[in-house]
């Protein structure tokens, strides 16, 4: 795979992408104070993806699956590129998040083969895994098998919306659970593992309302689930101000959940404004895209 890099200008962000003549993927790696205190790399299931998330750069584009191999290569490329050594046994925190690009479920095969690897590669190193949820139910049964035997996996829903009828918007694809069947299946999760999952909710500045905030406390338990709440991020380059970035609108729903005994998180990626650090900010993909249709 080529390789390269785009470097933020506030210093603990990179974007990398790697290219082969039929697939692109884009990964991301943070460094908080200290390679040793905390890494994280967010890495690529996918090239493109048929999700088609209102808000992603990939624009409903699937070019292909990545293989086991290929999801591997991007964290191993990474770090050899950093020249970071032994990070997973001198370093505090490091964390592999599968939530670059791609829905790891419908991959289920090549990313439980990859997921494998690392954890043999890497044993302290967490393994987080984000998805919207597609209705694969061996895929499933397979995910709560693999995290009885890694303690180090985690497990995140992107929801966004408190309705579904919102959610079927924003994220068009069909065959995903509602609402209610991600929450049982975070319960089941939950009870098989000890461990609690995340809902990822990016505010947009329509779905933080009081009635936001009721629907989702009635449906999600703070006993079994977290909350992460983020900042929505342009997925155009050429219009990085279309974003929601107001965090103290992020602050203020965040702290109905922390009154009611949520735990809760609030991410706020670097590198938004120059690399694309963000959630769906695909832009390098965008790009190979793009040239890909001109040269035909
Ligand atoms: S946000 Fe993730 S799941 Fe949604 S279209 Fe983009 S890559 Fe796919």
């Amino acid at each position: 795979m080529d390789l390269k890099r785009f470097d933020s200008s506030e210093g603990n962000v990179w974007k990398y992408v790697f290219t082969k003549a039929d697939m692109v993927a884009e990964a991301v790696l943070y460094r908080y104070e200290d390679f040793y205190k905390r890494t994280v790399i967010c890495c690529s299931t996918m090239s493109g993806c048929p999700v088609g998330c209102k808000f992603c750069g990939t624009g409903n584009k699937f070019v292909r699956n990545l293989t086991s191999a290929e999801i591997i290569e991007q964290i191993q490329a990474i770090l050899r590129d950093q020249h970071i050594e032994n990070v997973d046994k001198i370093g505090k925190r490091f964390q592999i998040m599968f939530m670059s690009m791609g829905e790891p479920l419908l991959n289920w095969d090549q990313v439980e083969s990859a997921v494998n690897t690392l954890h043999d590669l890497y044993p302290n190193a967490e393994l987080l895994l984000s998805t919207i949820a597609p209705n694969n139910h061996d895929a499933w049964n397979r995910l709560i098998q693999l995290s009885k035997e890694i303690p180090k996996i985690g497990l995140q829903f992107s929801i966004h919306k408190s309705t579904d009828a919102a959610r079927d918007i924003l994220i068009p694809y069909k065959d995903k659970m509602n609402l209610k069947d991600i929450r049982d299946i975070g319960i089941v999760w939950w009870s098989e593992t000890g461990r609690h999952p995340y809902l990822n909710y990016c505010i947009d500045g329509t779905n933080n309302t009081d009635e936001d905030a009721d629907r989702l406390m009635a449906l999600f338990s703070p006993v079994v689930f977290n909350f992460t709440f983020s900042v929505v991020c342009s997925a155009n380059e050429s219009m990085k101000d279309a974003g929601f970035r107001e965090l103290d609108t992020v602050r203020a729903f965040e702290q109905k959940f922390g009154a009611h005994g949520y735990n809760t998180r609030i991410f706020n990626p670097d590198g938004q404004d120059d690399i694309g650090g963000g959630c769906g900010q695909l832009w390098y993909v965008q790009k190979w895209m793009k040239e890909r249709r001109t040269s035909k």
